[in-house]
Parts: C-alpha cells; structure tokens; sequence
C-alpha cells in the first residue's frame, strides 16, 4: 500500500472557504510529498442530499485530484465494529450506561483533565450493569490507561493532550468519530493528516487508540482556520462563502483557488494560478500558522 494523505469532509453540506482550504493544505502535503491522495467521506452522522457529490465536484474544480475510489464510512460499518470487538474481546473497553447530563453533573476523578470522562462506569460490579443495560443500551468507552499522550505536529511541534475513556461505540451502535477516523486511516495507508486545528485536541486520543490497535501513528498537521469579519470559524451553516455562492458574486473556482493561495502566501493577490503551479511553490515551513480573516467579496 502507498503512504497517503486524506481529506476527509463530512457531507453535512457544502464546503466553504475553511474547507477548501484544509483541502486544498491537505493536497499539497501530500503531493508534494509523493504520497496518494484519498478523500473519506465522514457520513456516519448528519449528511446532507446530494453534498458528497457536490463537495467532490467543487475539489475537482479547484483542481484537487485523488486516488482511488472514495472512500465512504457507512460501507465500512463491519471493519469498526471488528476493531471494536478485538479490543472487548480483549478487556480493553467497558460499557457506559451514563446520559451526557450524569457525566456533566459526576464529580470528576482527581486530576482528571476538563471535561474528561469521570470514570462512573469503568469499575461497576456485574449486578449494576445488568440492572443499568435494561435501563439503557449501552455505549461502549475504551479503557485508557494514560491520562496524556504527545503527537508530533508538522506546525505545532510536539503537542501533548488529555486522553480518557473516550466513547468508540455509541449507546445506539453508531460508531464513535474517533473510532471510525483511526480505523479508515490505518486500513488506508495514510500516513500524513491534515486538517483543521479544530481537530488538534482530538489527535493524542486518535493517536493512543492507534497505538492500542497496534495501528503506526501518522503524521499530522493542523492547519489554521478561516474566520469570518467576527472572528468566528465559518461553519457549513454560512452559506455565503462556498464555491457555489461566490460563483453567484462572478468569483469561479480558479478566483477563488487565488484568493486562498495567496493567503496562504503562495500567490501575489490577484495573480491566476493552477494547483499544480501551487505544488511546485509550496513549502510547509512557510505555512502562515494564523488563522485567516476571510471576508465574502460583494
Ligand atoms: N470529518 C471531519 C470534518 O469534516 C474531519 C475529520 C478528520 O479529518 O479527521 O471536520
């Protein structure tokens, strides 16, 4: 299997600028780098008609090219739940009977991290979980036997975050986002994640889960985000920024591959570039490491 890169875009709507953006970052690592490139589609929770089509449309018209046949999470429902089984099998999880409020309102274990599981479920005697499975099904939590793990970042350097026993399976069997990005990574090949720095905190989870699979870590880098006038990170919800509503304000795709290149210093303003021409330019130790202002042109 080739090393790869990914992106890996939940269809829940159409990308925006911050999405494209990530893409476009994710393109160019892993090109320039010589390895694959693979986009997963994340639809295991809110997915939208027609997005996945649209979100790959708008990649190829940013020039963005990948390898392979898409990969789509709900297809892969027999590799987590396999995952998942190896580790119970192995006593390695336990189930977690606890609503979000129980966990809100327990007190949290001594030095746990913010917001960390409080451990409520982890040592419940057997007569407690057969009571509490016919109360409520039952989600299932991996045993963590750290309390931090470290990932090395391309742009933030080491960075070392909180791990507790996250969630893999959920009460309703869907499996858990952490779960299902540690098993797609690893039977893809992929190597090398990038994405936005919102998901920076979620890596030494996703990192130890690897490791306990007997999975190789990959190697990551978490890009900026785009902000809006406010400050605030675009969401799907803001629909006036993707490449479908600035193609309404007269800005196609080759315009809008512009205005995100020379943010990212790769371009003058103004200037048409390709994304090939983007990969013969790009250098990962240049990367601006702010977030973007980014304001929807009239
Ligand atoms: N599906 C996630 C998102 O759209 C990205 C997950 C990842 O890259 O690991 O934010």
């Amino acid at each position: 299997m080739n090393s790869a890169g990914r992106f890996a875009p939940s269809p829940s709507g159409d990308l925006h600028v911050g999405n494209l953006r990530t893409a476009l970052l994710a393109w160019l690592f892993a090109r320039s780098t010589g390895r694959d490139f693979l986009i997963r589609l994340e639809d295991l929770d809110r997915v939208r008609e027609g997005a996945a089509q649209r979100q790959l449309a708008d990649l190829a018209a940013l020039g963005l090219d990948w390898d392979g046949p898409v990969v789509v999470q709900s297809d892969r429902l027999d590799a987590y739940a396999a995952a998942v089984d190896g580790l119970v099998a192995a006593g390695e999880t336990f189930e977690c009977y606890c609503t979000r409020r129980e966990i809100q309102e327990a007190p949290s274990a001594p030095h746990a991290p913010p917001g960390a599981y409080p451990g409520t479920c982890r040592e419940l005697p057997e007569e407690d979980r057969v009571r509490r499975r016919a109360e409520r099904p039952a989600a299932i939590r991996l045993r963590a036997r750290v309390r931090e793990f470290t990932v090395h970042d391309a742009l933030h350097g080491d960075h070392t975050g909180a791990v507790d026993d996250f969630v893999l399976l959920r009460g309703d069997g869907t499996p858990a986002y952490n779960l299902a990005v540690v098993v797609d990574d690893a039977a893809s090949g992929i190597d090398q994640v990038v994405r936005g720095d919102d998901l920076l905190s979620s890596s030494p989870r996703q990192a130890y889960l690897a490791q306990r699979l007997g999975y190789p870590i990959p190697e990551y880098a978490h890009v900026p985000m785009v902000l809006n006038e406010a400050g605030v990170r675009l969401s799907k919800r803001d629909g006036a920024i993707t490449l479908r509503r600035l193609a309404d304000r007269g800005y196609d795709a080759a315009a809008v591959l512009g205005m995100m290149s020379a943010s990212l210093g790769l371009s003058a303003p103004g200037e048409t570039v390709t994304a090939p021409e983007l990969l013969r330019r790009f250098t990962p130790a240049s990367l601006p490491r702010e977030p973007w202002f980014f304001t929807a042109p009239e």
